[in-house]
């Protein structure tokens, strides 16, 4: 609007300078005493340099750029806008313990969940867009499993779609309008989704962008971050780099560890390899990041895990507290949201009943135990 009035006062001035001069040259023509002729001489001088000063002015106006805009957020700190785009994150379908669908908002990597075990909303931040994972639990609720690794990941769209939903939580009203009564309150961010995280070739990158992300809000070292992994890729360098810098933003790893004989492990969860690889890749685990066990029971055909089966693994467990692994508790639980796979049929919830009797044999070993029915 400024710069359309600087443009049209400048065009009405040049015509006013040149309408000047035309009235001095017109009187110069008609008066015949030199003194008057000097005088009108003097004003064309005079209107020919403000023309000549103003007309590049008015034939190419300055560029205005509007400087970038910084909003200050409610709670002082100051929100960089580039990364925001107007309006808020609608979720389809109010969240529920159940459904940890990622397609519950329009996002590519990062969705809302009401987690059981956090209590609260825990913001996911999915590095298998494609489905991919190189187990296929049958308890897996992931629709459309394939076998298979993580895709490279866009870094910036995965920072964007981070900050949209920090802010639309911590500054909007995402969560009283998206999470049920009572559990209004962001618990975590988790590494999750539909996948293995660890097998994306972006793994360590992406924990780098939810660092920055967290120093930018104010939240790094408050707001826990948890990696969700069966385990199979912490070997790898840069995945242990990734965890290495969990640890020190306040991280924690979930280890998958559902079973304690191979034919278990190949039933339940249908991974390739044995369990003292598996074991040795907890222990590596625990050696970077502060780790606890997750452990999905489940009825088998109606029949809880064996006592041959519950034997081998709460030996592993004494073996593993016996030398010493930093391993912080065992999450305890069984298959509560609907599984997606073909052997869905085979498999049922055990009952809390059941859960906590086997978690006060679990608690004879020293180990802290949180059983989420
Ligand atoms: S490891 Fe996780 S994502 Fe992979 S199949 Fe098992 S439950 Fe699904």
């Amino acid at each position: 609007m400024i710069l359309v009035k600087s443009v049209s006062w400048g065009v009405w001035a040049r015509d006013e300078i040149f309408a000047q001069s035309r009235r001095a040259l017109r009187f110069a023509r008609v008066t015949t005493g030199k003194r008057v002729l000097c005088r009108a001489k003097k004003d064309m001088r005079l209107c020919f340099a403000k023309t000549l000063w103003l007309w590049p002015r008015v034939r190419s106006p300055p560029r205005v750029r509007s400087p970038p805009r910084r909003r200050r957020q409610k709670s002082g700190r100051t929100f960089d806008t580039r990364y925001y785009t107007r309006g808020v994150i609608v979720a389809k379908r109010l969240l529920t313990t159940v459904d940890h669908a990622p397609d519950v908002v329009d996002l590519t990597y990062v969705y809302p969940v009401v987690s059981r075990r956090a209590g609260g909303v825990s913001i996911g931040v999915n590095l298998n867009p494609n489905n991919a994972c190189n187990w296929k639990c049958a308890y897996c609720q992931v629709e459309g499993l394939v076998l298979g690794a993580g895709p490279k990941i866009d870094l910036e769209k995965l920072e964007r779609e981070l900050r949209l939903m920090l802010h639309d939580v911590q500054e909007g009203d995402f969560l009283a309008r998206s999470a049920p009564e009572g559990a209004r309150v962001l618990k975590d961010i988790a590494f999750a989704g539909n996948g293995e995280p660890t097998t994306s070739p972006d793994f360590a990158a992406s924990v780098e962008v939810v660092r920055r992300v967290l120093a930018d809000t104010g939240l790094l070292g408050k707001l826990p971050i948890v990696l969700i992994t069966n385990g199979t890729q912490v070997k790898k360098s840069d995945v242990a780099d990734g965890l290495k810098a969990l640890a020190t933003m306040n991280g924690r790893v979930w280890f998958k560890f559902d079973s304690a004989t191979e034919e278990a492990m190949r039933r339940v969860n249908q991974a390739p390899g044995d369990v003292y690889t598996h074991l040795s890749k907890l222990r590596a685990a625990a050696s970077l990041c502060p780790t606890w066990i997750q452990t999905c029971l489940v009825a088998w055909d109606g029949a809880p895990p064996s006592e041959e089966e519950q034997a081998a693994y709460l030996g592993i467990l004494e073996t593993l507290v016996k030398e010493g692994v930093s391993i912080r508790g065992v999450l305890l639980y069984s298959a509560a949201r609907k599984s997606a796979q073909p052997e869905s049929v085979h498999i049922s919830p055990l009952t809390e009943g059941w859960l906590r009797a086997f978690a006060s044999r679990i608690e004879a070993t020293g180990l802290e135990v949180l059983v989420t029915p």
